[in-house]
């Protein structure tokens, strides 16, 4: 495979991506923090198949992050990263630095109504005016076809849908599935700061999420009592701290008291000092 073409400045990347769509091909783009793993591959796979050309972003967001949390120590390994995308086969990788990203004189952010109040919202303030903002830049830098986002972000994922079609920022946003280990555990950057037992403890979040879908097949409509039974299961772990369990509309990201239409199941759990998100969606008729 060739290598991509590095490209660290916004200018830079958006003469690259006109470049591309002069030639009359098609542009797919995969937003990432970098510590790539699998699951960056198989949304860069998926946008490989669907486009001529992917770029794909690495970039560490500081405006996300909140005071107390690891923007410092995220992992940035960025060599593996490049061969990463080299073994995927990406055209163009952008990694610019925060100075190339945010004017000091920033006074813009995107916000996005309503959808930011529940869940990672409520417990990380701020989080998904960082991430909207970035997006928006990036999307307005890269200017793609298509963009690519995993279904593990849920909240994220519908933030950026609505954006993108209240902002007409004129690119099709494709949800991916959420990739997972064979354990169970959801593919994260996060889970390297896991030790081997808290590793083993981490598989609680998707046994809960399991847990519910037996219980929703089984009937079960309650969503009290569905919280409950997996809030039972997650503390059963000595190290898991439940920081949300919830069950929302998909679409509103609002609590559901009886399950009805597309719900969003979801969680974040500590374990140990390392937070970790999943979820599952279901669709349940209305009796
Ligand atoms: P991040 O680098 O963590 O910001 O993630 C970049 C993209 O990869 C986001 O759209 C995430 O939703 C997606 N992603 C991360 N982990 C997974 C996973 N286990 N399955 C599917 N998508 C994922």
């Amino acid at each position: 495979m060739p290598e991509p073409i590095v490209i660290d400045t916004p200018q830079a990347m958006t003469e690259w991506a006109v470049e591309v769509g002069r030639r009359d091909m098609t542009l797919g783009f995969v937003p990432t923090m970098g510590a790539l793993h699998e699951a960056h591959g198989s949304l860069i796979d998926r946008a490989k198949q669907e486009n001529d050309a992917v770029a794909v972003s690495i970039f560490v967001n500081p405006t996300q992050f909140g005071p107390s949390e690891d923007f410092a120590k995220y992992p940035r390994p960025f060599e593996a990263d490049l061969a990463l995308c080299e073994a995927h086969d990406v055209d163009a990788v952008f990694a610019p630095s925060p100075e190339a990203m945010y004017d000091r004189d920033m006074r813009t952010w995107v916000e996005v109504g309503g959808l930011a109040d529940n869940l990672c919202g409520l417990s990380r303030p701020g989080h998904f005016r960082g991430v909207a903002t970035v997006v928006a830049k990036l999307l307005s830098i890269v200017r793609p076809d298509r963009a690519y986002f995993g279904r593990k972000d849920a909240q994220q994922l519908r933030i950026v849908e609505v954006m993108v079609r209240d902002l007409n920022l004129g690119c099709e946003v494709v949800g991916c599935p959420i990739v997972r280990d064979p354990d169970g555990v959801a593919v994260s950057s996060r889970n390297r700061y896991l030790s081997v037992e808290e590793r083993r403890q981490a598989r609680c979040l998707n046994q809960a999420l399991q847990l519910c879908e037996r219980q929703v097949d089984g009937g079960e409509r309650n969503a009290i009592k569905l919280i409950e039974a997996m809030t039972n299961l997650v503390q059963e772990q000595p190290d898991a701290e439940v920081d949300y369990i919830a069950l929302v509309n998909a679409e509103t990201m609002q609590d559901l008291e009886i399950l009805e239409g597309h719900v969003l199941c979801a969680l974040a759990v500590k374990i140990g000092t390392t937070r970790l998100i999943d979820n599952t969606t279901f669709e349940i008729a209305p009796e």
